[in-house]
């Protein structure tokens, strides 16, 4: 399990604060989609919650790690295993998917190993197996500047997750893509969370976050106004974020 405390954090040298008093138990495997309007902290909170920023306060505990109290090897842990996708994914795009995948795996990867192109057959195998389960067996070994912007998406994801992601915060993944690229995107992190156990936090539109994620949260002036499972928002709610 994982739970937040009372995380705040205040940005600039005015210390604006962006989250206020954030709290929050996750389970892993959930899909938890974070909608609200822009300004309301959905970035800063994933990139807290990746270690990207620093913490003004709260209490971070996964699977019974205090992670700040338990020092450099907390944050190392979370730095390993969560994975933060950026809107628009950095790829190689003169590399096929196979290479973009592996090289994610940089600081495992032997630097003779990047330059030559060179691969074990262990990481073949399962990167291979990860790029099966994004949906992109047949692209393989495409150019990943051939790739539509969803297939871009699940390349990233793919790497993520080679590279052991067991959380993926992912920030408007879906941003730009035509609906159907949108909806495999989404397809396959629901995928990743019932099959393999991966919990999503993903920042999405309304509407596909009431189609596609179990959990929703709504973010209105740094804090969750509504918390919510398996139905759409009410009236009510939308006119809180
Ligand atoms: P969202 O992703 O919901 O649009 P953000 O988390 O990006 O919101 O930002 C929340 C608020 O914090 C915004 O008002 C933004 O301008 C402000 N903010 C975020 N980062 C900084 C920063 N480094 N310096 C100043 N203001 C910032
Ligand atoms: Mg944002």
């Amino acid at each position: 399990m994982i739970r937040v405390e009372n995380l705040a954090k205040s940005v600039g040298p005015d210390k604006l604060p962006v989250l206020r008093e954030i709290s929050f138990d996750m389970q892993q495997g959930e899909f938890i989609g974070i909608v609200g309007g822009s300004g309301s902290g959905k970035s800063t909170l994933l990139r807290c919650l990746a270690l990207k920023e620093q913490w003004d306060k709260g209490k971070f505990t996964v699977h019974g790690t205090d992670i700040f109290g338990a020092g450099y090897a907390g944050k190392k842990q979370i730095k390993r295993e969560w994975a933060y996708l950026e809107q628009n994914p950095e790829l190689f795009t003169n590399k096929t998917v196979l290479k973009n995948v592996l090289i994610g795996r940089s600081g495992q990867t032997p630097w003779w190993r990047m330059v030559t192109g060179m691969v074990r057959s262990d990481d073949y195998m399962g990167a291979m197996d990860i790029i099966e389960s994004v949906g992109l067996l047949d692209k393989a070994h495409m150019k990943a500047g051939q790739l539509s912007g969803g297939e871009r998406q699940r390349v990233a994801i793919a790497r993520a997750l080679t590279h052991g992601a067991k959380v993926i915060l992912a920030d408007e993944p879906v941003i730009g893509l035509d609906p159907k690229s949108a909806d495999s995107v989404l397809e396959n992190f629901k995928k990743l969370c019932s099959e393999e156990n991966v919990t999503v936090i993903a920042v999405l539109p309304i509407e596909l976050a009431e189609r596609h994620a179990a959990r929703i949260w709504g973010l209105s002036e740094g804090r969750i106004a509504f918390d919510i499972r398996g139905r759409r928002l009410t009236m009510h709610e939308k006119n809180k974020i």
